[in-house]
């Protein structure tokens, strides 16, 4: 490609979801010539799933909040006629280690539902707590979504006490919080979760304003690869393989990029759709809009370690995923038998297991200093869980990522969609004010929608 080709109206950096959706919501734009850049030799990389003992270890329920504006990736799949073959996720349980108790999750369309759940193991004592807990519940469900939208900086602390909740209401909230947010540990939870991140979350994954779905055959291969099509079909251009080594701002100015392998791509307008971990390589001096929020990711620790096993037998003793909490709420670890949940990735009856732990920092796995040691205590845990568990494992992999999902659901500061020091640059990776709307992959779309519309604004 000469160097005329390689100028753009606009370069977006980074092509998970939130990037993808940027460039997606860009490209309809005819007129404009858009760049999208990915690292990997496929897009949507950490969508993908490892194949381990010829079964296909699913990840990833990509959510989709249909209730707060239509969905982010879904509208845009819409936009792009993009077919995506999925299925509705089913039932979420909550299992407590010690007791063993099982509770079904199920779909919380009221406070009284919400009550309910979080009283129905609680001890006798804690009864008495109904009509505050009740009470609270409902606040939070009469929330107008708009508004939940620009509560992803507040504390859910504050709002509590502004509430005035009365604090064993609040220790309850917070344990159920933290083990299906998989907030690191309830204290964690206490200081960073937000409104947005606990409430809004309630309220899309089990509220029925949201769900999450099962994407064929995975949602990389079913959903980020349709959506890349769908992008150069528009018009799109997508360089895959290539690792964008800095952007080049001249006296405040963006100018262009600048790949690993020497390459050049210049355009006035570059959005950056990266997770906070990677942005300061990006950035030889980093714009005063970015210190405060990546000050406040650097101080969030999270290890995740995501499993799948391939067993010789059924060991299970539920049909549908749950979330393995201590006791108290600290969530330990969020199991799925994927060969029920999606039977497609387990051919010849064979049966897999797929378990996701987070904790702040290795150390908590019994002292680890490294993913590989991590992974016997991991195992001990999936043991209890399920006995019988080690004796029937075939075949295991694990991958850990090291980008900061969690930080979606916390209240720190954000990066403004418009880096307004710096023309011509923009954010709309899944950390910036805009990333709401549902969990996980849902929040990045939504970062990357709103963060193009923000840039279109100035095509006008
Ligand atoms: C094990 C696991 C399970 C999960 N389960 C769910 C789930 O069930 N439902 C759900 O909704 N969400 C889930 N999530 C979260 C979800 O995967 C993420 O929130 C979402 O994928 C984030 O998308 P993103 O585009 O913001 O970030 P990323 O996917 O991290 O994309 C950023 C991209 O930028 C690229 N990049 C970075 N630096 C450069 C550079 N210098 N040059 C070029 N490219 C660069 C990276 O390669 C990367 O591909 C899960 C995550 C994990 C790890």
């Amino acid at each position: 490609m000469g160097k005329m080709s390689d100028t753009f109206d606009a370069i977006v950096v980074g092509a998970g979801m939130a990037g993808l959706c940027c460039a997606g919501t860009l490209v309809q734009r005819k007129d404009k010539r858009v760049l999208l850049i990915s690292e990997t030799a496929e897009v949507c990389h950490n969508l993908s799933s490892q194949t381990v003992g010829g079964c296909r270890g699913l990840a990833q329920w990509p959510t989709w909040t249909y209730a707060w504006g239509g969905g982010w990736w879904f509208n845009l799949a819409r936009q792009l006629d993009v077919p995506i073959d999925m299925r509705m996720k089913g039932e979420t349980y909550s299992f407590a280690l010690g007791s063993r108790a099982v509770t079904t999750i199920g779909i919380l369309n009221c406070a009284t539902t919400v009550a309910d759940l979080l009283l129905r193991e609680a001890p006798p004592a804690a009864q008495a707590l109904r009509p505050g807990l009740t009470a609270a519940l409902q606040r939070a469900f009469e929330i107008p979504y708009p508004e939940m939208m620009t509560l992803n900086t507040t504390l859910l602390a504050d709002w509590l006490k502004q509430h005035e909740v009365e604090e064993p209401v609040c220790e309850l909230l917070f344990g159920f919080f933290s083990n299906v947010t998989m907030a690191a540990s309830i204290e964690e939870c206490k200081r960073n979760i937000s409104v947005y991140g606990s409430l809004g979350h309630m309220r899309t994954s089990f509220g029925g304003e949201g769900t999450q779905v099962i994407v064929k055959p995975d949602a990389q291969l079913g959903l980020g690869v349709p959506l890349r099509r769908g992008f150069e079909r528009a018009g799109g251009v997508v360089w895959s393989g290539k690792k964008v080594k800095r952007i080049i701002i001249e006296q405040d100015v963006v100018r262009a990029v600048e790949m690993e392998d020497g390459r050049i791509a210049d355009a006035p307008d570059i959005s950056l759709a990266v997770g906070a971990p990677r942005l300061r390589a990006l950035l030889e001096r980093l714009p005063e809009e970015f210190v405060q929020p990546l000050a406040y990711a650097q101080g969030v620790h999270q290890v995740e370690i995501g499993i799948t096993t391939v067993l010789s037998r059924q060991v299970d003793w539920i049909g549908h995923d749950a979330a393995i909490h201590d006791g108290k709420g600290s969530n330990l670890v969020w199991v799925v038998p994927i060969y029920k949940v999606a039977p497609w990735t387990c051919p010849d009856g064979k049966i897999a297991i797929w378990a996701d732990f987070v904790r702040r920092e290795l150390s908590d796995f019994e002292g680890a200093k490294s993913v590989e040691e991590a992974i016997p205590v991991c195992n001990q845990i999936l043991e209890q869980v399920y006995p019988g568990f080690k004796e029937a494992t075939v075949a295991q992999s694990f991958r850990s990522h090291r980008h900061l999902w969690q930080l979606q659901h916390y209240a720190g500061p954000k990066v403004p969609l418009r880096i307004g020091s710096v023309q011509g640059l923009w954010y709309s990776g899944d950390y910036s004010v805009a990333c709401v709307g549902g969990a996980g992959v849902e929040s990045a779309a939504c970062g990357g929608v709103r963060g193009a519309q923000a840039l279109m604004e100035t095509w006008r």
